[in-house]
């Protein structure tokens, strides 16, 4: 495959942020670069996989290549065991997708679009032009290479090494690092057609197991905690556990680790040249810890941005900030109140758990919504309830 000396776009990760960007940046007109370290789009998937229908079919329609099952609501367990049904609203709408063939698929169709895609490619430095950002240096097969542009996009997952090459600050606080592990675990028997979402300190402190199943006998089986609450235990042990009093028989296909950015969006998500997208510049649910949804939304902006920037020739931060006001502004805001709900949410002891579902245990279910579920679990806090009812309603 040729690769150009030069292109007007250059994306470093081809995860959902760093090919939404390309497609969106080619489409508008933009000649763009995806520079991925592993050797195959899609691979490793550190994902439970789950996305609104409404956060997907707002940019593509439902393919059965990439859909492993469809969702008809949650169910959301108490420590006590009690249970209550959430089907009404974006919560009843979904799917498990297949990851790795999913984002195959945006890349297929940003390569469609004009993009071109180099994988076993690691970034590992900045090129500066008197101390112009100009391009990127990478490993290749065992060569040294680098390849220039007007914009480098930083969607390097939540690492992001460019950020940091870039000077900007990243840093994560502990409590805004959920780490996550996951089993994949056959020979099981669920209701497929709703995700499942066990709570309690006990379970899963500071944070949730999640059951995303894939058909009737095959899940996704995974937990998030808060470091910080674990008494020296770690996320694994505590999914261990729960497998064993909950899948006793169940078998294992596949283990995955990783770590989500339950934070707010970074301060600065551009400079003069730079865009970070995605994990890098923390565009993740801070209450879900789902990223695929708002990262769909955001790389659509960065790269519309990226393109107008070509047109108009102007690189400067001053432009490419227009990415992060149309992020603030669709996503960005909301995401700032679910950084205060998590704040909450995942401070309450069993009992208020259990006083939560049983109280929406007595909603009727055609009015059993995500906003409900919030609403209800603070109640207490009128404040919050009115950012709540500004950007649900
Ligand atoms: C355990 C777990 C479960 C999750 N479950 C869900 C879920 O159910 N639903 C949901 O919406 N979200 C979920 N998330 C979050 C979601 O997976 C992420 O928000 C999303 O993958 C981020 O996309 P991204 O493109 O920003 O980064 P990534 O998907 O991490 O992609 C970054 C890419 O950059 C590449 N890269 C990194 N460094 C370099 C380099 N130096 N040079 C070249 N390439 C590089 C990487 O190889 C990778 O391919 C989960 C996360 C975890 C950890």
């Amino acid at each position: 495959m040729n690769l150009k000396a030069f292109y007007d776009v250059v994306v470093v990760g081809s995860g959902p942020a760093g090919s939404m960007t390309a497609l969106f940046a080619a489409k508008n007109g933009a000649s763009v670069l995806i520079l991925e370290r592993d050797r195959e789009v899609g691979i490793p998937v550190r994902c439970a996989e789950g996305i609104s229908a409404r956060g997907l079919e707002k940019f593509f329609q439902p393919d059965e290549r990439w859909i492993a099952q469809k969702i008809d609501g949650a169910k959301l367990y108490a420590p006590n065991g009690e249970s209550c049904i959430i089907n009404a609203g974006a919560v009843g709408d979904g799917y498990v997708l297949e990851r790795r063939l999913f984002d195959a698929f945006i890349c297929e169709e940003a390569a469609k679009n004009g993009v071109d895609i180099l994988t076993k490619a690691n970034v590992h430095d900045l090129v500066f032009d008197s101390s112009k950002l100009s391009g990127v240096k990478f490993t290749h097969l065992s060569k040294e290479k680098q390849v220039k542009a007007n914009i480098i996009v930083g969607a390097d997952g939540p690492e992001s090494r460019i950020g940091k090459l870039a000077g900007i600050d990243t840093t994560l606080k502990l409590e805004d690092i959920e780490p996550g592990v996951q089993y994949l675990l056959t020979d099981i028997d669920l209701e497929a057609e709703l995700t499942h979402f066990y709570f309690g300190n006990e379970i899963a402190p500071g944070g949730y197991v999640w059951v995303f199943p894939k058909g009737r006998n095959m899940a996704n089986v995974g937990i998030g905690i808060r470091p910080d609450r674990s008494n020296g235990k770690n996320a694994q042990q505590y999914l261990d556990g729960f497998i064993e009093k909950n899948f006793p028989d169940s078998k294992s296909l596949a283990f995955i680790a990783g770590a989500v950015p339950t934070a707010q969006t970074l301060p600065e998500i551009t400079r003069d040249n730079l865009m970070l997208v995605g994990d890098a510049a923390r565009q993740v649910n801070p209450v879900t810890g789902g990223g695929l949804s708002n990262i769909l939304v955001a790389g659509s902006i960065a790269g519309t941005v990226a393109a107008e920037a070509v047109k108009k020739d102007d690189f400067s931060n001053k432009f490419l900030k227009k990415y992060h006001k149309q992020w603030m502004k669709e996503k960005g805001n909301h995401q700032k109140v679910h950084y205060k709900l998590k704040q909450v949410f995942f401070d309450f002891s069993d009992d208020e758990l259990n006083e939560i579902v049983g109280l929406l245990q007595g909603i009727p279910q055609e009015k059993l919504t995500l906003f409900q579920l919030f609403k209800t679990a603070v109640r207490n806090k009128p404040s919050l309830v009115k950012e709540l009812i500004k950007i649900y309603l």
